[in-house]
């Protein structure tokens, strides 16, 4: 199972990310995660990535579809994976499509969250205060201020990904704003169970 988890920050793409590597044994290949951990580890990729993450713009399309192809290539992906948060813009689906078509590989779906974006700034906070009271460590860009960045950099760059898979017929848009087992359940029908 290849696929694809679209839709704005805050809408739930992690949740059920996990969800879904559990279900299918596959992981879950998140550009944040992975240029969260470049930046951690100070490697040139996330020197050149972290003010412009923590601000709430988008990273440049060359860094993370050179991450990304050299991640699906990964023993650990051969099965399939869970694409969360890439592609965010047309040219990066456009990457993945030559990345995929030269790997022999296809996707098998791409789902939306749709969510409701009055909604998100409270999830945001939410996840921030979650993430506090556990003793973790607040996302730099889990703020009010990158926040709205982020919403438009999705409204700009990010939307327009949904569109391109629309246009090719593959695109399943499911309830994000139901309950998380309700939206696991949308999801899994879509997938076909
Ligand atoms: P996320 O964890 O998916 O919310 O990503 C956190 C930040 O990493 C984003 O706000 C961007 O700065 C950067 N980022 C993650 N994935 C991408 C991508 N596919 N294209 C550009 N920037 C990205």
């Amino acid at each position: 199972m290849r696929l694809i988890l679209l839709g704005p920050p805050g809408a739930g793409k992690g949740t059920q990310a996990a969800r879904l590597m559990e279900k299918y044994n596959i992981p879950q290949l998140s550009t944040g995660d992975m240029l969260r951990a470049a930046v951690k580890a100070g490697t040139p990729t996330g020197l050149r990535a972290k003010s412009v993450m923590d601000a709430g713009g988008l990273v440049s399309d060359e860094i993370v579809v050179g991450i990304i192809a050299d991640r699906i290539r990964e023993a650990d992906a051969r099965n399939g994976f869970i694409l969360d948060g890439f592609p965010r813009t047309v040219a990066q689906a456009e990457a993945l499509d030559t990345l995929l078509a030269r790997n022999d590989m296809r996707l098998d779906a791409i789902v939306e969250l749709k969510v409701d974006e009055a909604a998100l700034l409270a999830r945001i906070e939410k996840r921030a205060r979650e993430t506090v009271a556990a003793g973790g460590v607040v996302r730099a860009d889990d703020n009010p201020e990158a926040f709205k960045v982020r919403l438009d950099a999705y409204r700009a760059q990010t939307a327009p990904v949904s569109a391109y898979y629309a246009g090719k017929g593959g695109l399943k848009t499911v309830d994000g704003m139901a309950p998380i087992d309700a939206v696991t359940a949308a999801i899994n029908g879509a997938l076909g169970g």
